[in-house]
């Protein structure tokens, strides 16, 4: 379904990705993790198209997509939420999520916002899938607030119901369940198995590791830019690479807890 091919990515003097590369087949949930400033974010970028890479390639279902737009995600399948929110938060949940199947057949998100008021053309398809989706992540009983008086476990429901609106293959995950409680947390990642039941592919990137370890199917573990080890939950908690990377990660917030 997607193949990372040696894909590096320069910004400046900085490695952000060096020569990395995998392959993920469809029905999986897939975890990259990886200390702070490993390059995960960089690496879900490309592969949605925010930047391309500066070396390697990118194939979706066989086909190129590291040298498109990223207006061309959307239509072929590829859909994602953002570590830090992209919502509109004068607008009501409805209005948001309803957005996100717009951004299916035009250009951005918000491109998409400055045309919501306009086209009425499919507007009875659109608001029927976007409650759909809302039902799904259960935002029901939100959907006419404004989203700017939601919290945050629910503002994050909110950009997943958007990213599901235009019915993706696969779905990338920026830090979803950053910020949220326990509770929030395994609610999350039971939605998030409930999307691979209905045939949805995830790329989750997440700092939380029980989350991580509870409901991926197959881990890469990124650090410094490289790609340091991948495989299943298992064979990654016990690689001696990754405990190294994750030890540091540790010692490093000790000292900033400490200052
Ligand atoms: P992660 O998501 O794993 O925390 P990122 O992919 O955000 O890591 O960042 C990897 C490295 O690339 C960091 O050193 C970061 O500062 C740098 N970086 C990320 N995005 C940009 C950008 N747009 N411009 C310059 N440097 C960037
Ligand atoms: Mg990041």
């Amino acid at each position: 379904m997607l193949v990372i091919n040696n894909v590096t990515k320069l910004f400046g003097g900085i490695i952000a990705n060096h020569d990395i590369s995998f392959r993920f087949e469809k029905g999986n949930i897939v975890g990259l993790i990886g200390p702070n400033g490993a390059g995960k974010s960089t690496l879900l970028n490309m592969v949605s198209s925010v930047f391309p890479p500066s070396k390697g390639e990118i194939l979706f279902e066989g086909e190129r997509i590291d040298q498109l737009p990223a207006f061309r995600m959307a239509p072929l399948g590829i859909s994602r939420t953002f570590q830090n929110l992209q919502i509109f938060k004068q607008m009501s949940v409805l209005e948001n999520v309803m957005v996100g199947h717009h951004a299916k057949k035009k250009s951005g998100i918000f491109q998409a916002a400055l045309r919501l008021s306009q086209s009425r053309k499919d507007e009875k398809d659109i608001y029927e899938q976007a409650i759909k989706h809302i039902k799904f992540v259960g935002l029901e009983n939100e959907m006419e607030l404004q989203a700017g008086n939601l919290s945050l476990g629910k503002l994050r429901l909110l950009e997943l119901a958007r990213a599901l609106c235009s019915e993706p293959k696969l779905l990338l995950l920026d830090e979803i369940a950053a910020g949220l409680n326990h509770k929030e947390t395994r609610e999350m990642s039971d939605l998030i198995q409930k999307v691979k039941d209905i045939g949805i592919a995830v790329l989750l990137v997440e700092h939380d590791m029980d989350m991580v370890m509870k409901i991926c199917d197959h881990i890469i573990v990124l650090d410094q830019g490289e790609k340091i080890a991948e495989g299943t939950p298992e064979e990654v908690q016990n690689n001696e690479r990754v405990i190294t990377a994750y030890l540091g990660e540790e010692v490093e917030e000790t000292a900033e807890e400490a200052s």
